[in-house]
């Protein structure tokens, strides 16, 4: 039986899983790698000829963009370009180019996203360089008052005052802003939020890989107990073999089974740890393998 199912498997570390990559997973990361070669690499010939056939103002701004057309290494690129935008930020340079609104230059994303109401259409063909100045940023080019957190989060930004050879792009998931594939991955697979635990500690118990495994099992509720077995309707009866009294979950098994408590008090665990007995299942595990 597949006690662990793979959503949860191919799940970070960091929350629960084993951190397995999966294949779509990876692909889309890789599809992302060539969003971003294409950006840093724009002097290559193949970035160029790729521009020049696919990044052309008709195509991008149509509306069918993604019917249209197109070469597998640009409809690979296309794919890749939701991760990549999320995971990428500009660096703007004096004479930047970059849109004030729509070009992810800050930490909190496009700006636009933040901004309610709707813009002129000067405001919204607003350029970074529009708004920049040698003292400072100028918010009267703005039509209306920005936010006071928001124009503190942009002056916070360090901003070069002459110009330094174009907006670089920085991968905002690295210190050093370069970019990083396993980082990407976790971009493009969906983390969820159900049920999700800090797991990396498992991974780093002095105890054989098997006993790690049952841990990491036990936190997702995954081990050949009554109730389990229940659950995955293998069996209709919940009842512990071993007392015939209660209902057999993890920790009843683990602690609670009154022939199991025996052992637990004589070990004298409760002089040290007060709640031993009254802790859930993942409270009492973390707490005592640690
Ligand atoms: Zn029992």
């Amino acid at each position: 039986m597949r006690w662990v199912n793979w959503g949860k498997v191919t799940r970070l570390k960091e929350v629960g899983g084993l951190g397995l990559q999966t294949a779509k997973g990876r692909n889309t990361a890789l599809l992302a790698k060539l969003n971003w070669r294409l950006h840093t690499e724009g002097d290559a010939l193949w970035a160029r000829v790729l521009k020049a056939k696919y990044g052309t103002r008709q195509r991008t701004e149509a509306r069918n963009k993604s019917s249209l057309p197109c070469s597998t290494t640009w409809r690979g690129i296309m794919k890749g370009e939701e991760v990549f935008k999320k995971g990428v930020k500009w660096i703007p340079d004096f004479e930047s180019n970059l849109s004030f609104w729509f070009d992810c230059w800050t930490n909190l994303g496009p700006l636009r996203q933040v901004i309610h109401g709707p813009l002129t259409r000067e405001s919204s063909h607003l350029r970074i360089r529009g708004v920049i100045t040698p003292y400072g940023w100028d918010w009267s080019v703005i039509p209306f008052d920005l936010p006071t957190e928001l124009k503190a989060e942009i002056q916070a930004i360090p901003t070069p005052i002459v110009a330094r050879g174009g907006d670089k792009l920085a991968w905002s998931h690295s210190p050093r802003g370069s970019f990083s594939l396993s980082s990407t991955y976790s971009l493009a697979i969906e983390v969820p939020n159900e049920e999700s635990f800090s797991g990396r500690w498992i991974w780093k118990l002095n105890a054989f890989p098997t006993i790690q495994n049952f841990v990491w099992k036990c936190m997702h509720n995954s081990i050949g107990v009554k109730e389990c077995l229940v659950k995955r309707v293998v069996t209709q009866d919940p009842i512990c073999p071993l007392c015939q009294v209660e209902r057999e979950s993890i920790i009843h098994a683990l602690r609670d089974c009154e022939r199991i408590k025996l052992i637990w008090v004589q070990l004298k665990f409760q002089t040290t740890n007060q709640v031993f007995f009254t802790q859930n299942t993942r409270e009492w595990l973390v707490t005592n393998c640690n």
